[in-house]
């Protein structure tokens, strides 16, 4: 099973594209947007320290970042395949990241690219809400990604929130920070031609089957 990195911007779509990934091939899924909340959330001297540049839609620094990915990317649930979501999201990240591998020894694997408008991404921040506990992501909206019982979450029965970044001032910083610093990495991996470029759906299912497309004939 080949690694997948995700290079999508902000709800562009690639957490639930993970989850649906993850339960279809059992892929490790790092997500350094839930283990940074996760730190926030258990009020950590780390958390403390991101959780004002998380709320204004900046990134948080190089250092922290691939300390994080250092470790995870060791943990059994990794060892066949896991999938990046929100990692590497500079330059720097993903030389860094090329050589992390190196030492060790493991391939890159896929990127795979999710292309979707603006506005689109927008919409979607304003109507998600989340499982603070279990991660998973709903839309308050959309039919499909609706949780049964309104705030609760279909899995965990926990009450859903909404991201303190899931508004639209801090998703248009989100986006213009993701246009400055993540969206050249798409000429980084297009030149080392491990890059696939898939369209996200209104349906997380077409999306999904696009996503399955890639990695059978990969
Ligand atoms: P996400 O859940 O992927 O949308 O990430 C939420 C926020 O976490 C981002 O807006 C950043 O502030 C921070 N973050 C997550 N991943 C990274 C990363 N690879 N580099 C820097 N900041 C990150």
């Amino acid at each position: 099973m080949k690694n997948i990195i995700f290079l999508a911007p902000p709800n562009g779509g690639k957490g639930t594209l993970s989850e649906m990934l993850v339960s279809k091939y059992g892929y490790g899924h790092i997500s350094t947007g839930d283990l940074l909340r996760d730190e926030i959330n258990a009020g950590t001297k780390l958390g403390k320290e991101v959780e004002g540049i998380m709320k204004s839609g900046k990134l948080v620094t190089d250092d922290i970042i691939l300390k994080l990915i250092a470790n995870r990317i060791t943990k059994p649930d990794c060892e066949n395949g896991y999938i990046l979501d929100g990692f590497p999201r500079t330059k720097v990240q993903a030389e860094k990241y090329d050589e992390l591998l190196e030492s060790m020894g493991r391939d890159l694997g896929v990127v795979i690219y999710i292309k979707i408008e603006k506005e689109a991404a927008l919409q979607r921040s304003i109507s998600r809400i989340t499982c603070p506990k279990c991660k998973r992501i709903y839309n308050k909206v959309s039919s499909e990604m609706k949780p049964k019982v309104e705030w609760i979450c279909d899995d965990c029965g926990s009450e859903l929130i909404q991201r303190a970044d899931d508004q639209e001032e801090t998703f248009i910083k989100r986006f213009d920070e993701y246009m400055e610093k993540t969206m050249p990495l798409f000429d980084y991996y297009q030149s080392k031609g491990v890059l696939k470029t898939i369209n996200s759906h209104t349906s997380k299912y077409d999306t999904f089957d696009e996503a399955v497309k890639v990695l059978e004939e990969n």
